[in-house]
């Protein structure tokens, strides 16, 4: 592994939420990633990254600073690096408007598509840990994803974080065999000490879940392995599992993917050819030749066996100081219906937007949706159905809809594949 320290120009990305993460900052101290995935996204020529991106590993050495900058610049002040006694202390019932920033939060993520921060340059440049020391100073909630153990070192801080506001922090798995976690994802933690290491987190308190991508045809999506993942998951008291299927940009990482299934699974390989050989440039796979193969989408194999064990298909939303609850909560609700209409049942493509454009409207919205009266509910512009389902939850908390859609999810599966 070589290290290159720089001085970077940027660090930071925003972006919108999705049903994947509920987070819309996002800190990217290295560049590069030792982990070296066979699978890896990262490598594709779309994201203009270093060709020895498994191998030299760059790292943004004044990452903090431009972190304090960026979030001076959003109107954000320091919490706990704030003088330590004032007037105020002498008046509790007015520490806690004085501790929390008027300003509207967001949760922020270490790391993303393109590297892992906890991968082993981490242990000595130490770029992770003292984000998260920003962090908590500036009392953000957390959220990180991750295929290593070493976010352990730093669980003093994720609990103060999580204390204080939030911390979810997650892992990828995708393989529960060793000898093909290997293969896949040499340099990473082994999957068993990622699960173990949800379990240490889950008794601290801390929010955990997986995320299972890429589910891998014909390696990944068997019934053994997704079975094994879903059921080591709720043994380790994880609180959801998000499965999905693989994309193979044409280029590097197309081209490194293929070879390492060549040499290690050539009885498999043919079938990748057949799969993907459409040279889609988003990486997706043939639709056609997917049906001819007679294979399952892996967010119903995995909506399945997360139904069955009462693991949810995405983390709880948690809402962030200053914003608005109850929009947040419906712009969430509607991704869930949308994510199982699309994902699931296959709905028309016409309904699922429906769902995604009002989760949208409401989520950007400056109108407080808990604040509603019945007449209100027919001026908000989306179909009468979406309107019903908003009104419903605004009134009671809940959604009776989504409570059936589920279940109707789960019996098409059964009756589809597993009859
Ligand atoms: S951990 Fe993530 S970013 Fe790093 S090589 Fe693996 S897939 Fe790429």
């Amino acid at each position: 592994m070589k290290i290159e320290n720089y001085e970077a120009k940027s660090l930071v990305r925003q972006g919108g939420v999705s049903i994947f993460s509920w987070a819309e900052i996002y800190l990217n101290p290295y560049q590069g990633c030792y982990h070296d995935c066979v699978y890896c996204d990262g490598k594709s020529e779309q994201y203009y990254m270093h060709e020895d991106f498994g191998e030299r590993i760059r790292v943004k050495t004044n990452a903090p600073e431009l972190l304090i900058k960026f979030l001076k610049k959003q109107g954000f002040s320091s919490v706990h690096s704030k003088k330590q006694f004032s007037i105020i202390d002498y008046f509790p019932a007015f520490k806690k408007d004085a501790k929390s920033d008027s300003k509207p939060k967001s949760i922020i993520t270490i790391g993303g598509g393109v590297c892992d921060v906890y991968q082993p340059a981490e242990k000595e440049a130490k770029m992770a840990r003292k984000l998260l020391e920003i962090i908590y100073d500036y009392q953000l909630p957390l959220w990180i994803l991750t295929k290593n153990k070493l976010v352990l070192r730093d669980i003093d801080l994720i609990k103060k974080i999580n204390k204080e506001s939030y911390a979810c922090v997650n892992f990828t798995i995708t393989l529960a065999d060793e000898r093909a976690r290997k293969i896949f994802e040499p340099r990473a933690s082994s999957s068993e000490e990622r699960f173990e290491a949800i379990k240490i987190l889950r008794k601290e308190g801390i929010n955990s879940g997986i995320y299972f991508y890429p589910c891998l045809p014909f390696i990944g999506d068997t019934e053994e392995n997704v079975s094994s993942i879903y059921q080591r998951a709720k043994e380790v008291n994880a609180q959801f599992v998000n499965c999905a299927g693989l994309t193979l940009k044409p280029g590097r990482s197309k081209n490194e993917f293929m070879n390492a299934l060549r040499i290690n699974y050539p009885d498999i390989y043919p079938k990748y050819e057949q799969l993907y050989g459409n040279e889609n440039k988003y990486g997706h796979l043939d639709y056609e030749q997917f049906k001819k193969l007679n294979l399952v989408w892996p967010e119903i194999k995995g909506y399945k066996y997360g139904y069955e064990l009462g693991l949810s298909f995405v983390a709880d939303r948690y809402v962030p100081d200053g914003r608005m609850a109850t929009n947040l909560k419906i712009a969430e609700l509607l991704l869930k219906i949308s994510y199982i209409k699309r994902n699931v049942i296959h709905d028309s493509k016409f309904e699922t937007q429906d769902f995604n454009k009002a989760s949208h409207l409401v989520e950007n919205s400056t109108r407080d949706f808990g604040l509603l009266v019945d007449e209100e509910f027919s001026e908000i512009p989306t179909s009468k159905s979406v309107r019903s389902i908003i009104q419903e939850y605004v009134e009671q908390g809940k959604s009776s809809y989504l409570q059936k859609l589920e279940k109707k999810a789960y019996e098409n599966v059964m009756n589809k594949y597993y009859s």
